[in-house]
This record gives C-alpha cells, sequence and structure tokens, in this order.
C-alpha cells in the first residue's frame, strides 16, 4: 500500500464530501472536541448533536462543568446511555480545573491520564483541534482498516488491536493530520457503514483486499458470542397523589455498580420482600397494580424488570420522605435529575396509566 497516496485519497475525498458542519466542527477547542468525542464513543452522530448543543449551553466552560452538582450532568446524558461516560467527564473536569487552572491540556500523556479518555480519544482530541500528529482508531477506523486489508480477528483481541495500532499509525499522515482523522471517522460512518457500504464511491476502493475479494461483510470480525446470563427483579414505584400531582418515590443508586448514582427504583428479588419493605415503613394501606415485565440488557446480562405500582394515601409517606438518597419525583414537574434508564421506561408507563384514569 503506498501510504502517501493512501492518505492524500482520503483527505481528497473528505474535502469533497466529509462533515464540515457538524455543531463542535465550528470555533473548535479543545473542550468541546473532548465533550463531542467522549459522547461520540458509543452513540450515533444524529443523536449526539442535540444532546451536545444542550450540553454547552448549560455547561459553556471546563469550570462550569467542574463546578455543577454531578446529578444535573447525569441529567443532561439521560437517554444517552454508558452513564460511566459523564461520571468520567465531570471528574476530569474538577481534575483540570483543579490542576491546569481549567484549561484543558496540550500535552498527549497529561490527556491520556484523564478518567474516561483512551488512546483514541486522546489522538482525536489533539488531532482534530490542534492537528497534532496522533493516530486515531476508533470503530469506524477499525471497520475501514480491517476491511481495507482483509484483517481477520476481533478487533477487542490485544494482538489484533496491536496491529490495527500499527497500520493506523503508518497511514496517518504527517500533515493534515486533522482532516485525515476526520476523513477515516466519516468513511466509516458515511461509506464503509457495517451494513450496505458504499464501496462505489469509495476514494480507497481500489486497492481495498476485502471488496476486491467480495468478503466486505466478514470484516470487522464479530467477537465470538456468549450466552450471558438473565436477572430478575420487582421494582417497588411508591405512588401517591399530593396537591402538586402524582408523585412517585424514586432512590439514588450507589456510585458504582449499574446505573450508578442515577435515580431508580428499589429492587427485590420477589413480591414478599416489596411487601416486607412496605410494612417496615409502616405503608399498610395501598392499591397495587403490576405493570408489563420489561427486559434491560447490559452488556454483560439481560434484566428482567417487573414494576410494582403502589399507590397509597398522603399521610403515610412521611416516613420514607426523610430518607436523604430517597426523592419524591413529579410527574408533572419533573425535577432535573439523572434516570436510569428503566426509570424512565416505568415513569412513562405510569404517566399513561395516570393520564387513562
Ligand atoms: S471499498 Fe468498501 S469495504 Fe473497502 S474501505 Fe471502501 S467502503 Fe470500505
Amino acid at each position: 500500500m503506498n501510504q502517501i497516496d493512501f492518505s492524500q485519497r482520503i483527505i481528497q475525498w473528505q474535502q469533497k464530501y466529509g462533515r464540515k458542519s457538524l455543531p463542535w466542527q465550528q470555533d473548535k477547542n479543545l473542550y468541546k472536541t473532548w465533550i463531542s468525542e467522549v459522547m461520540l464513543q458509543q452513540t450515533q452522530v444524529a443523536t449526539v448533536i442535540p444532546y451536545f448543543n444542550k450540553f454547552m449551553r448549560s455547561f459553556p466552560t471546563i469550570t462550569y462543568l467542574a463546578n455543577a452538582p454531578l446529578d444535573e450532568v447525569l441529567h443532561h446524558w439521560t437517554g444517552l446511555g454508558y452513564y460511566a461516560r459523564a461520571r468520567n467527564l465531570h471528574k476530569a473536569a474538577q481534575f483540570i480545573r483543579d490542576n491546569y487552572q481549567g484549561e484543558f491540556p496540550q500535552e498527549f500523556q497529561q490527556v491520556l491520564d484523564l478518567p474516561g479518555i483512551g488512546r483514541s480519544t486522546a489522538g482525536a482530541i489533539l488531532s482534530l483541534t490542534l492537528d497534532k500528529n496522533f493516530a486515531i482508531l476508533d470503530g469506524n477506523v477499525k471497520r475501514v482498516l480491517t476491511r481495507h486489508q482483509a484483517i481477520e480477528g476481533w478487533t477487542g483481541e490485544k494482538s489484533i488491536e496491536n496491529r490495527l495500532w500499527a497500520l493506523a499509525e503508518k497511514v496517518t499522515p504527517a500533515k493534515q493530520t486533522d482532516i485525515f482523522n476526520q476523513a477515516m471517522m466519516d468513511m466509516g460512518a458515511i461509506l464503509c457503514t457495517r451494513s450496505k457500504p458504499k464501496c462505489n464511491e469509495c476514494p480507497i476502493s481500489q486497492d481495498c483486499l476485502a471488496f476486491a475479494s467480495g468478503t466486505v461483510q466478514n470484516y470487522p470480525t464479530p467477537k465470538a458470542k456468549k450466552k450471558i446470563p438473565i436477572k430478575h427483579a420487582f421494582m417497588l414505584v411508591l405512588s401517591q397523589k399530593d396537591t402538586n400531582g402524582q408523585i412517585i418515590q424514586l432512590k439514588q443508586r450507589p456510585p458504582v455498580g449499574i446505573w450508578g448514582s442515577l435515580w431508580c427504583f428499589p429492587e427485590f428479588a420477589n413480591l414478599d420482600l416489596c411487601h416486607q419493605a412496605l410494612q417496615s415503613q409502616e405503608i399498610e394501606n395501598y392499591q397495587q397494580t403490576l405493570l408489563a415485565t420489561f427486559r434491560h440488557t447490559f452488556s454483560h446480562f439481560h434484566f428482567d424488570i417487573s414494576p410494582v405500582l403502589i399507590e397509597v394515601d398522603q399521610v403515610e409517606y412521611q416516613q420514607v420522605m426523610e430518607e436523604t438518597d430517597s426523592l419524591w419525583y413529579n410527574l408533572q414537574d419533573p425535577q432535573k435529575v439523572g434516570l436510569a434508564a428503566a426509570t424512565k421506561k416505568i415513569l412513562t408507563a405510569v404517566n399513561k396509566i395516570k393520564e387513562k384514569e
């Protein structure tokens, strides 16, 4: 492969067809690129744009982000998933405020040392914003490279990843690294897509090994599937009407573990335990409705959730109101807190029931 020819074809394609009007590409700075790169790690561009715009309006600088309560940051992340990203952003912003006077660092190692930033993200932030010469290797780039060079093996495997990094460094030009890296990401998102790649429009199709052998769909090699376990829990949805409308009790989860620091419902292995918890709070008169069980899938297990809607009279919830990790969420006037995906789904279901009444 002629490296110069390869990168030049890609750069030329970018200048003609690449994305140049994304919100984080306007008046570029390290902060905007950082936030966009983290949001884009597991999420499509179209989904990210409104989240990015709202995030920037609320947290226009790193110091704003660092000084905001974590709950507010998680609230801005509600719906994007992979909440560890938001927690790491917040932690990193505080580190930058305390150690770099609120200015995003410019040295590769300093960037890499920030929570939630790996080698590819560090390279992307510095190359896309400052045109520093660092290669990147995100999912899009991996797809383009594995197909172009017909590299077999799961890309998460260390030996394959090392090989791809070596290749990425070889093809990344010393000049115009910013345009080249943006081009590789755009190529993966626009042309070399997971399904139905547009090889006929691709500037590197002439020497793409997968295209030549008609095996494009074989790359990247998928990870060998293993069966993931199924867990089940009842979630206690304690609800009552007060003068401000329907309010529902939420509990904040511990900072580590699934849905860390997000607001959710208490979980129980069976209905008896659920009823015992009500008894221990001296809640005896209530109306119970079992809502439909649904599945939430994490990377390592399926979670089947059966929500139990418990409606109580106003006078009976005084005791639970006093707990600090507990809040009464108002369906009509929602508080700005980070909600777990399952919480959102259950609140929507309860809202629908209440609207019908
Ligand atoms: S020719 Fe097709 S498979 Fe090869 S890099 Fe281009 S879009 Fe991807």
